[in-house]
């Protein structure tokens, strides 16, 4: 006879259990379906990794409590996949709240950032006097808040470097944070975020460091799965977009894209020519971008806070994108200048009430989309046996609850891989 596994950790008495898989759930059709929810369910847990998730009654057939086995019961509230951000740029120094406060008294972003101590530049300057221990206890700081709100996949960015050694330090803590703690993460070269000042009217010399130095030795060092830049005005041009996503792929890194944020910068159309995985904000793409991402199987990463915290009403189209048949993932851009945001239930109800997508979509936006704009949905987003034990135990029993619920943390119980985190 097949001997039962033993598991290390079980969740029981799930009222609705939401896995994303819709083959998982029993139910006939709708929004239930769609996004595999299970009433009455329970998921077992062995090694970090899901051995059982179903209906309890079957789970409780199939697996053996042991005395060891530890319990919890959801109390008929919702379980579901622990929250995928796509996007972030956690390790920072420094903060910028008086950027923040003119702009929402309409002060022009060319007088604010005329100031002392505004724009990524001021970040830039606080990162690179931090030192690698200082940095590291900073960081770690601001993924606990990201892991107090749900989130146990994180992409992190580096940016706040830009020159070799300094984006290596940040990519460095990255890593350590990787290595170090129970949550999953990628992590991205930003080195094209913006043209350093020592570099000021030497667009190309700066280009030419990141083609030709930054990125194959981050590259060549396992330090980066991504290579990402920053496509606008008063940035990076397209065509440098261009090159510098292609050095990237020469060198193995996936490409990643800050595209059409505060204008249409030809973004959507550079992503889908690079085959990026990804391409993020897309606030002004034009439709032509967008249907080009669409054939290129680019996922659209959409970041509300940031439009909210830049004092815009400008959201981007998700509708529209849905409508295209993009596949739309959300994230909470956290960063010191335009979003420091790191709720991912925040991001949930803006996506509800400004993006205007629907409850199906934007749960799939926070985890399996995520996931897949990540690299990573084979292992996250979703419950699933074989899948890493990530899973979020929220404090209400109906889903409809969590837009609405503006502001407030209704995560309770943070697993991942089967660590109990909060
Ligand atoms: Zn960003």
């Amino acid at each position: 006879m097949e001997q039962l596994i033993i598991p290390d950790l079980i969740i029981l008495n799930a009222g609705n259990l939401v896995t994303m898989s819709p083959d998982l759930s029993n139910e006939e059709s709708g929004l239930e379906k769609n996004l595999g929810i299970i009433k009455d369910g329970a998921i077992a847990i062995k090694n970090g990794k899901i051995a059982a998730v179903g209906y309890e009654s079957e789970i409780l057939k199939s697996i053996k409590i042991g005395k060891d086995t530890k319990q919890i019961d959801a109390e008929r509230k919702v379980v579901m996949p622990g929250f995928v951000d796509p996007h972030t740029h956690l390790v920072f120094e420094g903060t910028r709240e008086r950027e923040f406060l003119m702009r929402q008294q309409g002060i022009p972003n060319p007088h604010i950032l005329k100031e002392e101590n505004t724009g990524i530049i001021s970040t830039v300057r606080w990162t690179r006097k931090a030192v690698f221990k200082k940095l590291l206890e900073t960081s770690k700081a601001h993924l606990s808040e990201l892991v107090n709100w749900g989130i146990t996949t994180v992409e992190i960015k580096s940016g706040y470097g830009l020159n070799l050694e300094e984006e290596i330090k940040i990519l460095k803590v990255a890593k350590y944070l990787k290595e170090y703690t129970y949550i999953n993460i990628k992590s991205t070269v930003l080195a094209a975020h913006i043209i350093p000042p020592e570099y000021h009217m030497r667009d190309e010399k700066y280009v030419d460091l990141v083609i030709n130095d930054i990125i194959p030795i981050i590259a060549k060092n396992g330090l980066a799965d991504f290579n990402d830049v920053y496509c606008e005005k008063g940035a990076f041009t397209r065509n440098q977009a261009k090159r510098i996503l292609k050095a990237g792929s020469r060198n193995n890194l996936i490409p990643k894209i800050h595209a059409d944020e505060m204008s249409d910068a030809g973004g959507a159309e550079v992503a889908a020519a690079a085959q990026a995985i990804s391409a993020d904000h897309l606030v002004h793409a034009s439709d032509k971008g967008l249907e080009k991402m669409q054939e290129a199987g680019v996922i659209a990463v959409l970041l509300p806070i940031t439009t909210f915290s830049l004092g815009s009403n400008d959201y981007a189209d998700a509708r529209k994108m849905i409508d295209m048949g993009l596949t739309v993932a959300i994230g909470t851009d956290y960063n010191p200048g335009t979003s420091m945001c790191t709720s991912m239930p925040l991001v949930i109800s803006f996506a509800v009430a400004k993006l205007k997508m629907t409850i199906e979509e934007t749960l799939y936006a926070a985890t399996l989309n995520a996931a897949k704009a990540i690299d990573m949905d084979n292992e996250v987003g979703s419950l699933e046996v074989g899948k890493r034990a990530n899973i979020n135990i929220l404090s209400v029993k109906k889903i409809e609850e969590m837009p609405y619920r503006i502001g407030e943390n209704y995560v309770e119980t943070v697993i991942s891989n089967g660590e109990i985190l909060k």
